[in-house]
């Protein structure tokens, strides 16, 4: 066990690092951030700061001889930079499963070879796969890029074979999965942790509404019935033993009107639909990931209050740095405001979110809503 007083190394210092950062300093913890941005979100709660590419030898080689275990807060960070880091120090999630969900072909792969229920898709690595993607995905589909696409990037509709080839061309045929659009009935996500002695606790499962493809709202809990919550659930336990996964994993699933349970992807780290769990559950997901990294018995994660969380972007700012009349979020008492000290609002960017807690889920629900109404959220 790596046990408070101890230092802990975070690849990534955006929103996700700092609200773990937030939960190992509460904890006692030291913690020191790996990021290229010197204004990184994280780097304002962390004890210490490499300002550098995330592959920078120096830091690495720093990064592993001061801290007693690393982890990782974003989907794109170097998994070589992971497995580099594991020849000196303890590294949870593991660079070759943070490798597998950085990569739809392989993600896809994975799911396919254990058995994980997966839509219909193809792999396009040149215009020579085209043809053969067509026969087997039905249109319309949506074709994503392989690597690097996160909140809806690197993603286009596809309503016709001419489409399909024009879009892959312009995109220098780079590699990438079409996707059949699926008819969704709703999407749920479930996040667990799972420890180095195979412990494995799960978060409520959460219900996600997204908009343009980035998560606008959570649902907690989410409003399936207990058979599919069984489903995911063993789903989601059962990923994260085949990938030998340690760490906080979240798993995305599609639910299909005729209660059919797809896997979308994974996300090796904390996600944005558990963070309902700083506030409605008896331990946060970044707690949890803390506890994980530390080989420290993981905490109950059982929800005291249901809840709706409601991301805030930059397209509600009035200015790049002027923020919205946060009043309309405060007035409400079971409204809790969370913010990530980014300092320019961009349209699509992250700058918090809010939970609203309430004894019942609806009156939750409406509050959230009538907050978003205010805040000017479409
Ligand atoms: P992704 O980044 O792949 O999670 O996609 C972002 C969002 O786009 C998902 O949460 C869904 O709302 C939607 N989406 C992605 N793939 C599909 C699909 N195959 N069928 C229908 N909707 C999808």
């Amino acid at each position: 066990m790596i046990l408070p007083g101890a230092t802990l190394g975070l690849l990534g210092g955006g929103q996700l690092g700092r609200m773990f950062a937030m939960a190992a300093r509460n904890m006692g913890y030291g913690v020191t951030v790996l990021d290229p941005d010197p204004h990184s979100p994280a780097a304002e709660f962390a004890t210490g700061h490499l300002n550098t590419a995330y592959t920078h030898p120096e830091s690495l080689r720093e990064l592993a001889g001061s801290c007693a275990a690393v982890t990782t807060e974003f989907e794109n960070a170097p998994a070589e930079a992971l497995v580099e880091l594991a020849a000196h120090t303890i590294v949870r999630p593991a660079g070759a499963a943070v490798s597998v969900a950085q990569d739809r072909r392989a993600e896809k792969a994975f799911f396919g070879q254990n058995g994980f229920p997966v839509g219909p898709h193809a792999v396009l690595a040149g215009m020579t796969d085209v043809d053969a993607a067509l026969k087997s995905v039905r249109l319309p589909a949506l074709l994503k890029t392989a690597r690097f696409g996160y909140d809806g990037k690197g993603q286009a509709r596809i309503d016709t074979p001419e489409q399909l080839a024009e879009i892959f061309r312009s995109w220098q045929e780079v590699p990438c999965v079409l996707e059949e659009f699926l008819p969704l009935e709703r999407e749920v996500s479930v996040i667990l942790a799972r420890s180095a002695s195979d412990e494995v606790v799960l978060f409520p499962i959460a219900e996600n509404q997204h908009r343009n493809g980035i998560l606008d709202l959570t649902i907690a809990p989410a409003r399936i019935d207990d058979a599919l919550a069984a489903k995911a659930r063993d789903i989601a336990t059962r990923l994260a033993r085949a990938l030998g996964y340690v760490g906080v994993l979240a798993v995305e699933f599609f639910v299909l009107a005729d209660g059919r349970l797809y896997i979308n992807e994974i996300a090796p780290r904390p996600h944005n639909s558990g963070h309902y769990t700083i506030d409605a559950c008896r331990t946060s997901q970044f707690e949890q990931q803390v506890r994980a990294l530390c080989d420290l018995p993981l905490a109950d994660a059982s929800q005291h209050s249901p809840a709706v969380m409601v991301n805030l972007l930059g397209d509600i700012w009035l200015g790049p740095t002027e923020a919205p009349d946060w009043g309309v979020v405060l007035k409400h008492p079971g409204a809790h405001l969370h913010l990530y000290g980014k300092r320019e609002a961009r349209p699509g960017r992250k700058m918090g979110h809010i939970t609203v807690c309430d004894d019942h889920l609806d009156r939750a629900l409406a509050i959230a809503l009538d907050i978003k109404r205010g805040l000017g959220i479409p």
